[in-house]
């Protein structure tokens, strides 16, 4: 695909006074059918959209949303890109999708920003050394990457952690080199215009208020454009996951919890890895632009509002000071919130319903940036074929019903708790 944004268009862009530049995507009015209807255009369902065309060649496809592309939660996240899990449900997805990021600028002709500058998870006992050991080794069986370090390598690795704390001395860490961070809006900018370009319709401020279905049988989408027929419909709607499912009558094992999220003033290169605490839940990188970015726990409560509350705020930073008490200089610049599709273990849902022809992609908790490329990737071929690929076989709907969980944290089914 020929590169838009390469070197010698900007340069010729630059010279001309940038009058050249056409819009990213198309602005197309909703058709009467489609093949394929996407509801929700953020991260993942742009992605779908864009490798059904791809890998599927179905390019009658519309990805409708209620407000702007990527105004959601790919445009809202803390950017961690990472393979680093326990279970093999997980996993083999997991690193599916990280290889999907590596190529991810070349194969969309698009800058992602993808940094695999690496992520270190902390730990603060012998247990819990055992513990990211055997993470570890899992991941390497399943064809991903990790290193133990000891406390001299965090040292070395991430000078500002406060190794020595008295209360929370650190042992060591699980280091997965090829994980790191990439540009949100970007990549929900890379696949739509990759999707628009192969010819799906991406129909903005189109909310989808009504699912038909005849005989068991999704037939189309009620709008506040009209109606629009489809024979397969895919829902991509993360933290609404529980209204739309309730449009098709669908009760889903999903909570909305609100996530929040923080950035501090722009400093110089301090922070060259993802690192997380281990004695409470905290994760810290500093993004290209300098400013540190952080986040924690969820709310706890049931909310589809994005904003958070002073409580969480108040843990977020004691977390930040104990694990690097340099960010006790810093100043902080903003924070937001985020409604997250909190499944009862913790991991996501790609799958059939027991409506023919609807799909589910959901359950995304804390982990969905990173599963951009490979949710779609997946979903793409569960809608394309109506059987999963071997990487989402276990993310079952029904796993809550058989009790297959894949319950990454042993957190049991509480949706806050993962
Ligand atoms: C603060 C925060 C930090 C995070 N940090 C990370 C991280 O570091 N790493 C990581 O991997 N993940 C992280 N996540 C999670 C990740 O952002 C989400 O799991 C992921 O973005 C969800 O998938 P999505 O991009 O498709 O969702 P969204 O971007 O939310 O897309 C869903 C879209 O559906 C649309 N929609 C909803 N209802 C309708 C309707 N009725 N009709 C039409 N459209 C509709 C919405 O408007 C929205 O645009 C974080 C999330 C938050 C909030």
């Amino acid at each position: 695909m020929a590169d838009q944004y390469g070197f010698w268009r900007l340069l010729a862009e630059g010279l001309r006074g940038h009058t050249g530049w056409k819009p990213a995507w198309r602005d197309p009015e909703p058709k009467a059918e489609y093949d394929v209807i996407i509801i929700g255009g953020g991260g993942h369902g742009l992605s779908t959209a864009y490798y059904l065309a791809k890998n599927h060649g179905i390019t009658n496809v519309a990805v409708l949303e209620k407000g702007y592309l990527g105004g959601g939660n790919v445009g809202r996240n803390t950017t961690i890109v990472r393979s680093n899990y326990l279970h093999t449900g997980n996993v083999l997805f997991y690193e599916k999708s990280l290889q999907l990021w590596e190529g991810l600028s070349n194969d969309l002709g698009y800058n992602v920003m993808f940094s695999p500058r690496s992520i270190i998870n902390v730990f603060h006992s012998d247990s819990a050394r055992d513990a990211d050991t055997r993470r570890g080794n899992q991941m390497i069986l399943h064809g991903a990457d990790a290193v133990l370090l000891n406390r001299e390598g965090i040292r070395r690795e991430a000078p500002l952690v406060d190794v020595d704390n008295p209360r929370f001395p650190v042992y060591g860490g699980l280091k997965q080199t090829r994980a790191g961070s990439a540009r949100h809006d970007a990549v929900a900018w890379g696949f739509a215009r990759g999707a628009d370009r192969r010819g799906v319709d991406l129909i903005q401020n189109c909310e989808v208020t009504g699912i038909d279905v005849r005989n068991g049988c999704v037939v189309g989408v009620q709008t506040n454009r009209g109606p629009i027929r489809a024979k397969k419909v895919g829902m991509a709607v993360a933290g609404n996951t529980s209204r739309v499912g309730k449009l098709a009558g669908l009760p889903l094992p999903i909570e909305s919890h609100v996530l929040q999220a923080f950035v501090s003033e722009g400093l110089k290169p301090m922070l060259h890895n993802v690192i997380t605490f281990g004695a409470g839940h905290f994760y810290i990188s500093q993004s290209d632009k300098g400013g540190l970015v952080f986040g924690a726990s969820l709310d706890g409560y049931n909310s589809y509002a994005q904003r958070g509350n002073l409580p969480r705020v108040e843990h977020v930073m004691e977390a930040a000071v104990s694990f690097v008490p340099a960010v006790s200089k810093v100043r902080m610049l903003r924070s937001w919130g985020g409604v997250m599709d909190m499944s009862p273990d913790g991991s996501p849902i790609i799958d059939k319903t027991p409506i023919e022809g609807l799909y589910l992609n959901a359950g995304w908790c804390y982990g969905g940036f990173k599963a951009t490329p490979g949710s779609g990737w997946c979903f793409s071929h569960l809608i394309a074929n109506d059987s999963p690929n071997h990487h989402i076989e276990q993310m079952r709907l029904d796993r809550f019903e058989t009790g297959y969980v894949i319950d990454e944290l042993g957190a049991g089914a509480q949706h806050n708790l993962h």
